[in-house]
């Protein structure tokens, strides 16, 4: 339980974080939160010679809306998402994945950040960024690029960065007026990784679907889209029928393995109650027009 040896560095700068990550490339790894890459080097999973802590960078802790989207900076904390007014009225999808991330202590450190470029199956907030249609900003010596976060999870604990590449920030539309978001887990215990879970969005445009999002937890080698079962809602009025059908669409595009917290055909089969759930949830949220409260305020 105590990790090999590490060179810590605490680097006030992109450039500077740019250039450690050349100098010792291959041997370094960025630190955020540490609540995911502390206990695996702790067990020896990772041996990093160097950490290159972005505690002191400055410009990746935005937390508010500009220019039509909602920007989230990589050194956003969980416990911030979780309290913010402002994420709490306009994006309860995201406030709600915030708030079922392990527990107070794991949530004063975690990043938004980590927890995306991390890439792990079971984090929480990829399926809901996925179902809200989430971009990344990624800089590096050679410049910014920005992509989809469908884009930028690549595999299990394999993201699209690359060199020198820091994520700095994660964009997410602002919600056009009656939508709705919600986030369903289901947990073996409070705190616990999701068996599954499933993270949605919708639009309503005089009571009819516009716009969709669905994005499953911990059922796949990545955060799923379930994308024929978003095209399924989309022009449709989302009565009961409606959404059991799309809940079924997504429990197909699930791809779960079996292991000790039940067979594959449990977990497609808790896709398809958790959507159900969601969608009724974000639903009732968007026919209260609940995103029109402009601003939302902090
Ligand atoms: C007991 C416990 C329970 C947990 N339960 C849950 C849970 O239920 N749901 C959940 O979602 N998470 C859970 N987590 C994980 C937690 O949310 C992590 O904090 C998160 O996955 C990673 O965020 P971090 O800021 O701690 O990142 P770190 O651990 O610091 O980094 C994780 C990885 O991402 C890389 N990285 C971090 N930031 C950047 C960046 N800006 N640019 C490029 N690379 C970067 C690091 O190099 C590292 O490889 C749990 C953790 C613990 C310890």
């Amino acid at each position: 339980m105590i990790p090999d040896d590490f060179t810590y560095f605490a680097p006030n700068s992109l450039p500077a974080v740019w250039e450690l990550l050349q100098r010792y490339e291959g041997d370094a790894k960025i630190l955020a939160g540490g609540q995911s890459l502390i206990p695996l080097m702790k067990l020896r999973l990772a041996s990093p010679a160097y950490l290159i802590d972005l505690r002191n960078v400055p410009g990746l802790t935005a937390l508010e809306e500009q220019d039509g989207s909602l920007v989230l900076g990589a050194m956003v904390r969980e416990t911030a998402l979780e309290h913010t007014p402002l994420i709490q009225q306009r994006y309860p999808g995201i406030h709600e994945a915030s708030a079922v991330v392990a527990d107070p202590l794991v949530r004063n450190f975690a990043t938004i950040g980590g927890n995306v470029a991390h890439a792990d199956p079971a984090n929480d907030h990829p399926a809901m960024l996925l179902a809200l249609h989430a971009q990344v900003t990624l800089q590096g010596s050679r410049g910014a690029r920005t992509m989809a976060l469908d884009d930028f999870l690549v595999d299990t604990m394999e993201t699209a960065l690359q060199g020198d590449e820091v994520l700095t920030d994660i964009r997410v539309p602002r919600p056009l007026p009656h939508t709705g978001s919600a986030y369903v887990k289901l947990e073996r215990k409070v705190g616990d990784y999701a068996i599954a879970a499933v993270g949605v969005m919708v639009t309503l445009d005089n009571g009819v679907c516009s716009q969709a999002g669905i994005g499953l937890t911990n059922v796949g080698a990545t955060a799923i889209r379930a994308k024929q079962a978003e095209s399924f809602l989309i022009g449709k009025q989302p009565d009961e029928a409606t959404i059991r059908e799309a809940a079924r669409l997504a429990s197909e595009a699930a791809d779960p393995t079996s292991d000790l917290h039940g067979p594959a055909d449990y977990k497609r089969s808790m896709v398809r109650t958790l959507t159900t759930r969601a969608l009724r949830l974000a639903v009732q949220r968007a026919q209260a027009g609940e995103a029109d409260t402009a601003g939302g305020g902090q």
